[in-house]
């Protein structure tokens, strides 16, 4: 397949809307799929309701999207609606991100976890065509989360990092390791090291990686010459090397953990904050980018203020937001959609 090398007509923010399909446990527990999707994009949710004389009735909700993908779809055709005509743009000075939204369960990791190995093999086999080819560009891969408001090399033995900004504005995270990929099989690699260093708990995996985001970011950069590999020992030769564009991966903490604000633990009560302050905050910032606002108010949150690059100059913006179908999961998808219409 050909992919063009130059910079299509793609929208600078586009919200996609994905619904998983019902799991085992949702079947056998006689649930209803309470989510419609009419067309590629137009869905409706059945709201199961009752009356004050306890009559039963349902409550048809309606969204429009950029984009509806329903229980069929698979995560290549994710990807070919979502990243893949992005990638063309980071080589022309763009700075993509692109996030996955919802409440724990309804498919971020799912379909966050094969778009970067996606990107990376349409990136290479740009990298080789002859217009790239004799530029000295490279591709470096690095993966962080944030945590509680604070950040943590993935690829790093969880090293704490911190955030400091240069005098043109420029964010740096301190010690953040990088890491030249020119494969897939690396790339592979390095997504499980970092998967498996993701915040586990006592409480169990999947319970605690609900509440950090995870941030995988692909850089292209140009190099004056080649890199010499005995530099490279801490996989941190990458200052040499000029910033072309970038793409960001971003799974983020479950949506419904924002409200975990009044829970009787002190420190879920602080997670439950800072999660509810960066997924208002990243709305916020979508909605000045979309309205080309100046003013870009990523100060909100440590999640905003480390994507601050992205939401300046040239920027694209990808929303991929998930829905569980089941009945019992109804009020999270509709605050979910809810969320993905304010930031459209
Ligand atoms: P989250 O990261 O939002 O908490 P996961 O991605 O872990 O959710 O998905 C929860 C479960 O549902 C996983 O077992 C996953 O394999 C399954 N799942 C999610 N989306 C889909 C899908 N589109 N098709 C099939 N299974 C899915
Ligand atoms: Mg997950």
């Amino acid at each position: 397949r050909e992919i063009s090398t130059k910079e299509s007509n793609v929208a600078k923010i586009k919200v996609v809307v994905r619904k998983r399909p019902l799991n085992k446990k949702e079947i056998s527990r006689k649930e209803d799929d309470i989510v419609t999707v009419h067309n590629n994009a137009f869905l409706t949710v059945h709201e199961p309701k009752l009356k004050v004389d306890l009559t039963a009735y349902v409550e048809k909700h309606e969204f429009c999207f950029d984009a509806v993908l329903d229980e069929h779809v698979t995560n290549d055709e994710v990807y070919r609606e979502t990243v893949e005509p992005i990638i063309p743009t980071i080589f022309q000075r763009t700075k993509a991100t692109c996030f996955a939204y919802g409440q724990t369960g309804s498919g971020k990791t799912y379909t966050m976890k094969p778009l970067p190995l996606r990107a990376v093999e349409d990136i290479v086999r740009l990298l080789h065509q002859p217009y790239y080819h004799n530029q000295n560009l490279k591709l470096w891969l690095s993966y962080f989360e944030i945590y509680g408001g604070k950040l943590f090399d993935l690829l790093c033995d969880r090293r704490k990092l911190c955030m400091r900004e240069d005098g043109k504005q420029q964010v740096c995270i301190v010690g953040l390791q990088e890491f030249e990929v020119s494969d897939v099989q690396i790339v592979k690699d390095f997504i499980e090291k970092g998967n498996a260093a993701r915040s586990t708990g006592s409480t169990g995996a999947n319970e605690e990686s609900s509440r950090s985001h995870a941030i995988l970011q692909l850089a292209i950069k140009k190099h004056k010459e080649v890199v010499d590999t005995r530099r490279q020992k801490d996989g941190n030769e990458s200052k040499g090397g000029k910033v072309i564009g970038k793409i960001s991966f971003i799974d983020l903490a479950g949506s419904e953990r924002g409200a975990d604000t009044t829970d009787n633990d002190r420190q879920t009560r602080i997670e439950g904050a800072e999660i509810n302050k960066s997924l208002l905050a990243l709305k916020e910032c979508i909605r000045a980018l979309d309205n080309d606002q100046i003013h870009i108010p990523f100060r909100g949150s440590k999640l905003t203020e480390v994507l601050r690059d992205s939401f300046v100059g040239n920027s694209k913006t990808v929303m991929i937001s998930c829905i569980s179908p089941n009945a019992g999961s109804c009020e999270h998808t509709i605050n979910t959609l809810r969320y993905a219409d304010r930031v459209k």
